[in-house]
């Protein structure tokens, strides 16, 4: 479940995209995130942390940041570090992203009935929503502004927002919803 918005500055008229929530293809999102921090390519951050935690889990819903020092708006990823909690783990060797359960059978049917493609969808609120009982955070990732180097924080896109430039509020413009 996501949404989208298009807001715009009436003074300056510049538009902002902004995001928040995920849809299906997030499962590959998440296996492909993991596998690129663990390479280094999500950069030092997740890099040490995936050296330290193996098992570790990332959240990589799409979210919106605000600059608690400029006021810029962008797009991202949460990306707050998850743990298994010592108590819930049963075993070192349990993968979560290949545990069948988060797996939903999808398949397109010819004219007789027959299948003709099969593939799994990953359910990632499922999923995330085990995380968050039997994992902790670890930590937040600590996001920061490209413009300033400041402080961004996770904005909630439905709440009023103001242009970065001209502090009017932003209107929204368009929306768009998706499952
Ligand atoms: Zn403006
Ligand atoms: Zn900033």
């Amino acid at each position: 479940m996501g949404i989208s918005y298009v807001k715009r500055c009436k003074k300056c008229k510049r538009k902002i995209y902004c995001s928040s929530g995920t849809g299906w293809v997030s499962g590959e999102l998440l296996v492909d995130t993991i596998k690129q921090a663990k390479e280094g390519r999500k950069g030092k951050v997740l890099y040490e942390f995936f050296r330290e935690h193996g098992n570790g889990i990332i959240d990589v819903e799409q979210v919106s940041f605000l600059c608690e020092d400029c006021g810029e708006i962008s797009k991202g990823y949460d990306w707050t570090m998850y743990i298994p909690d010592k108590n819930a783990s049963d075993g070192t060797d349990y993968d979560p992203l290949k545990d069948p359960k988060y797996f939903q059978e999808s398949y397109l049917e010819d004219y007789d009935g027959s299948r003709y493609m099969e593939y799994g969808c990953f359910d990632y609120s499922r999923f995330m929503e085990d995380v968050k009982k039997s994992y902790r955070v670890y930590s937040k990732y600590p996001h920061t502004c490209k413009k300033c180097k400041g402080k961004k924080k996770i904005v909630d896109i439905e709440s009023k927002m103001y242009c970065p430039e001209c502090k009017v509020k932003l209107d929204d413009i368009s929306s768009v919803f998706w499952d």
